[in-house]
């Protein structure tokens, strides 16, 4: 049974919720440290001959169009990130579109390619969002991965397994994030903080429960976990806990979970037709 692998290729500067702190127009000053962070990623997928999707974030292909052809060159799925990493819901529905197709048409400019799948700035495809599909259907998208089963940032009563939505302009899959199922929340273990923090026999028996009965797991990283000298900037608790917790772990993770289980990009599941929608 193969799992997804996903990498949200973006700087340690864009995060979500803190322009104040970190306007856009700030991020052409300040140190990128994309390029070397996700080529280290690629060097530990290249070890392991495993391919995954990178999320390109459209600012990242526009300022470093190399990594976008280097990540290409190695064999992975070159999707996208958005442009300038707004949450969904935050956006109308035109400007989303107008974020989208930039994302797309620098992307696809350096690849040469069409670009299926998307994956929303901190999954921010939820309840008062939900048009966004309509949109990635229209705009020639086989898949998202955007919707995430869990509280605050998604829904407890979203799927935990791939499906096809039907959207106003047909089709469309959707790939969620790896969650532990408990009595009262479903865990957030399938990236981020909660899969750096949470102990990884519990994300082992996630990911084998989910493959017993023939669905793969998604699973994602940010190149900026695996950067030991990510610059600190003075952030909300709370934002500090979701990007630094145990930030040391993310890189041993990722080893261990290629060594424990088998991995591909999201399109390659779908051309391989291994699951059901
Ligand atoms: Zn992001």
């Amino acid at each position: 049974m193969k799992n997804i692998l996903t990498i949200d290729v973006e700087d340690w500067f864009h995060i979500c919720g803190v322009r104040h702190l970190i306007p856009e127009d700030s991020w052409p000053r300040l140190e990128s440290r994309v390029r070397s962070n996700t080529l280290r990623i690629l060097d530990i997928l290249a070890r392991r001959s495993v391919k995954a999707s990178f999320f390109i974030l459209g600012f990242v292909a526009e300022t470093c169009p190399d990594l976008v052809k280097e990540i290409q060159r190695e064999g992975h799925e070159i999707a996208t990130h958005g442009h300038a990493h707004k949450r969904v819901y935050t956006m109308t529905p035109p400007a989303f579109r107008r974020d989208l197709r930039k994302a797309v048409g620098v992307i696809s400019a350096i690849t040469g390619e069409q670009v299926k799948g998307y994956r929303a700035p901190e999954w921010s495809i939820r309840d008062d969002s939900l048009w966004a599909l309509d949109i990635l259907s229209g705009e020639g998208f086989e898949y998202d991965s955007s919707m995430a089963p869990v509280l605050v940032i998604g829904n407890q009563g979203y799927s935990r397994v791939p499906y096809r939505l039907t959207t106003g302009n047909g089709k469309l899959w959707e790939f969620p994030p790896l969650v532990c199922t408990t009595r009262l929340v479903n865990l957030p273990i399938g990236g981020g903080w909660g899969l750096r923090v949470f102990p990884y026999r519990l994300i082992r028996s996630s990911i084998a429960g989910l493959n017993r009965r023939g669905q793969p797991a998604t699973i994602y990283f940010h190149p900026s976990e695996f950067d030991p000298a990510v610059p600190r900037i003075k952030l909300p608790p709370a934002k500090r806990f979701v990007l630094s917790a145990r930030i040391e772990t993310a890189e041993k993770r990722l080893d261990r979970l290629l060594k424990d289980f088998s991995f591909t990009c999201a399109s390659q599941i779908l051309e391989n037709k291994t699951i059901r929608g």
